[in-house]
C-alpha cells in the first residue's frame, strides 16, 4: 500500500529542493501518494492565513510530511507559520544530525553528533508583549507589584516558559534516542545559572529523567561553555540535548561544522505526527536561481522513509547522497561545484540504482 504523506514545498528555495527531493524518492520505488499543501506569505495573500487548516488537516491524516522552508517576516506581520506547525501537531523533538560527509572538506573528519531541540516551549512559545502596548503597560504594573522591577517603558516582553511536563518527554526522548542509536552520552546545555526558575527546571528535570538510564552518561553544561567546546573539539559530543533557542542557534552552529546549511536534515517529532524538513531557511538570496543544495532535504527525506520503516530505501538514498558527495562531479556552488539544484538530485537519483 502507499505511504500517503504530505508534502509542503514551502517557498524560497523551498519548491526547488521539494522538488529534488521527489526526483530522489520516486527513484527508490518507494510507493508515496504524495498531498502537497501550499503554505506561507503567497497563500497569506490568496487565502488570509499563512497555515491555513487545510495543511493541518492533511498532516493530521497522512501523520507524515515533507516541508521545505516558509519565509518568516522579521519583527512584524505574521507569526512564524514553522513555530504554529510545531505546536498545533505538539512536533515536541526536532532531531538534528550533524555528520562529516565525504568531499565536503571542513575540519572536522570524524564528526557524528546529534542535536535534540525541545520543540514548542521556551522563548519560542508565542508569548510576546508588543511594546507600547496597552497589554505591556499591565505588564509592567504587575511587574511592580509582583517583583517591585520597574520595566523600562519602552521595553518589549518575550515570555520564557519552561514546564516539567514540556521537559520530562524531551528528556525521555533523548535518552530513547540515544539508547536506539548505540549512543552512549546526552549533553544537557542550560544556563540554570542565571535563569534559575526556566532553564532550572530544565535541568533538574534531565538530571532526574536521566536516573531511569544508568546506561546513558549524563553530561550538564552551561551553554557559553559548550559552544567553546563545539568550536575547540567537537568530535567528543555525542547527542546534545536543548531548550528550543539554544537548540536552534546550536543546530545551525553545527551544521556549519560539517559543510553548511545545504548538508543538514532535521525532523520534528511528537507522539503522533512527523514532519521532516533541513535546517536551513528559505534562503532569498539564492532562491529562484536553481542554485539550492538539496541534499539537506534529500537527507531529510531519508529519516522520512526510516520513519516509515522503509529502511532499506533510506539507507539507498544515504549511500547515494554520499556517492555523489565523494565524487564531487555534480554538487552545487556551496560545495565548490557548478551542478544546478536538479542536476544534483538527478545524480543522486542516478546514484541509486544498481551500477
Ligand atoms: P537561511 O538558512 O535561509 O540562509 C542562511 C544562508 O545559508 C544563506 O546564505 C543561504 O543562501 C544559505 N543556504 C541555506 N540553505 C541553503 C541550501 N540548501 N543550499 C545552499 N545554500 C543555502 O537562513 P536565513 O537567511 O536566516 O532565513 C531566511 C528565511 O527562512 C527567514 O524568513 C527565516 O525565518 C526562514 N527560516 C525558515 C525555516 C523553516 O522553514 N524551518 C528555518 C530557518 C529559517
Amino acid at each position: 500500500m502507499a505511504h500517503l504523506v504530505t508534502l509542503v514545498p514551502g517557498d524560497g528555495i523551498g519548491p526547488e529542493v521539494a522538488e529534488a527531493a521527489r526526483v530522489v524518492l520516486e527513484a527508490t520505488r518507494v510507493d508515496i501518494e504524495w498531498d502537497v499543501q501550499e503554505a506561507g506569505a503567497a497563500v497569506m495573500e490568496r487565502e488570509g492565513s499563512p497555515l491555513p487548516d487545510r495543511v493541518l488537516d492533511s498532516i493530521r491524516r497522512s501523520r507524515t510530511a515533507l516541508k521545505g522552508p516558509i519565509t518568516t517576516p522579521v519583527g512584524t506581520g505574521f507569526r512564524s507559520v514553522n513555530v504554529a506547525l510545531r505546536q498545533e501537531l505538539d512536533l515536541f523533538a526536532a532531531i538534528r544530525p550533524s555528520r562529516t560527509l565525504p568531499g565536503v572538506g571542513g575540519r572536522h573528519p570524524d564528526l557524528d553528533l546529534v542535536v535534540v531541540r525541545e520543540n514548542t516551549e521556551d522563548l519560542y512559545a508565542g508569548i510576546e508583549f508588543q511594546m507600547g502596548s496597552e497589554a505591556t503597560a499591565r505588564l509592567r504594573e504587575m511587574l511592580r507589584e509582583l517583583r517591585g522591577v520597574e520595566l523600562a517603558p519602552d521595553a518589549g516582553v518575550t515570555v520564557k516558559p519552561i514546564s516539567v511536563t514540556g521537559t520530562r518527554r524531551i528528556v525521555q526522548f533523548a535518552f530513547d534516542f540515544a539508547r536506539r542509536n548505540g549512543r552512549r552520552r546526552v549533553t544537557v546545555g542550560h544556563k540554570a545559572n542565571i535563569m534559575k526558575f526556566s532553564d532550572g527546571v530544565f535541568l533538574r528535570t534531565a538530571t532526574a529523567e536521566a536516573t531511569a538510564y544508568p546506561d546513558i552518561e549524563l553530561q550538564a553544561i552551561q551553554v557559553d561553555e559548550l559552544a567553546m567546546w563545539l568550536a575547540w573539539e567537537p568530535e567528543t559530543m555525542d547527542v546534545i540535548l536543548l531548550p528550543n533557542l539554544y537548540g536552534d542557534i546550536v543546530s545551525d552552529l553545527c551544521a556549519g561544522l560539517t559543510g553548511g546549511l545545504g548538508l543538514a536534515p532535521g525532523a520534528n517529532l511528537g507522539w503522533e505526527y512527523a514532519v521532516f524538513e533541513p535546517v536551513h531557511g528559505s534562503a532569498p538570496d539564492i532562491a529562484g536561481r536553481g542554485v539550492a543544495d538539496p541534499v539537506a532535504i534529500v537527507l531529510s527525506a531519508a529519516m522520512m522513509l526510516r520513519h516509515l520503516a522503509e529502511r532499506d530505501a533510506a539507507s539507498a538514498v544515504e549511500r547515494a547522497v554520499v556517492r555523489v558527495l565523494a565524487e564531487r562531479s555534480h554538487v552545487t556552488p556551496d560545495l565548490g561545484g557548478t551542478a544546478s539544484t536538479s542536476e544534483m538530485a538527478r545524480a543522486i537519483a542516478a546514484a541509486l540504482l544498481p551500477a
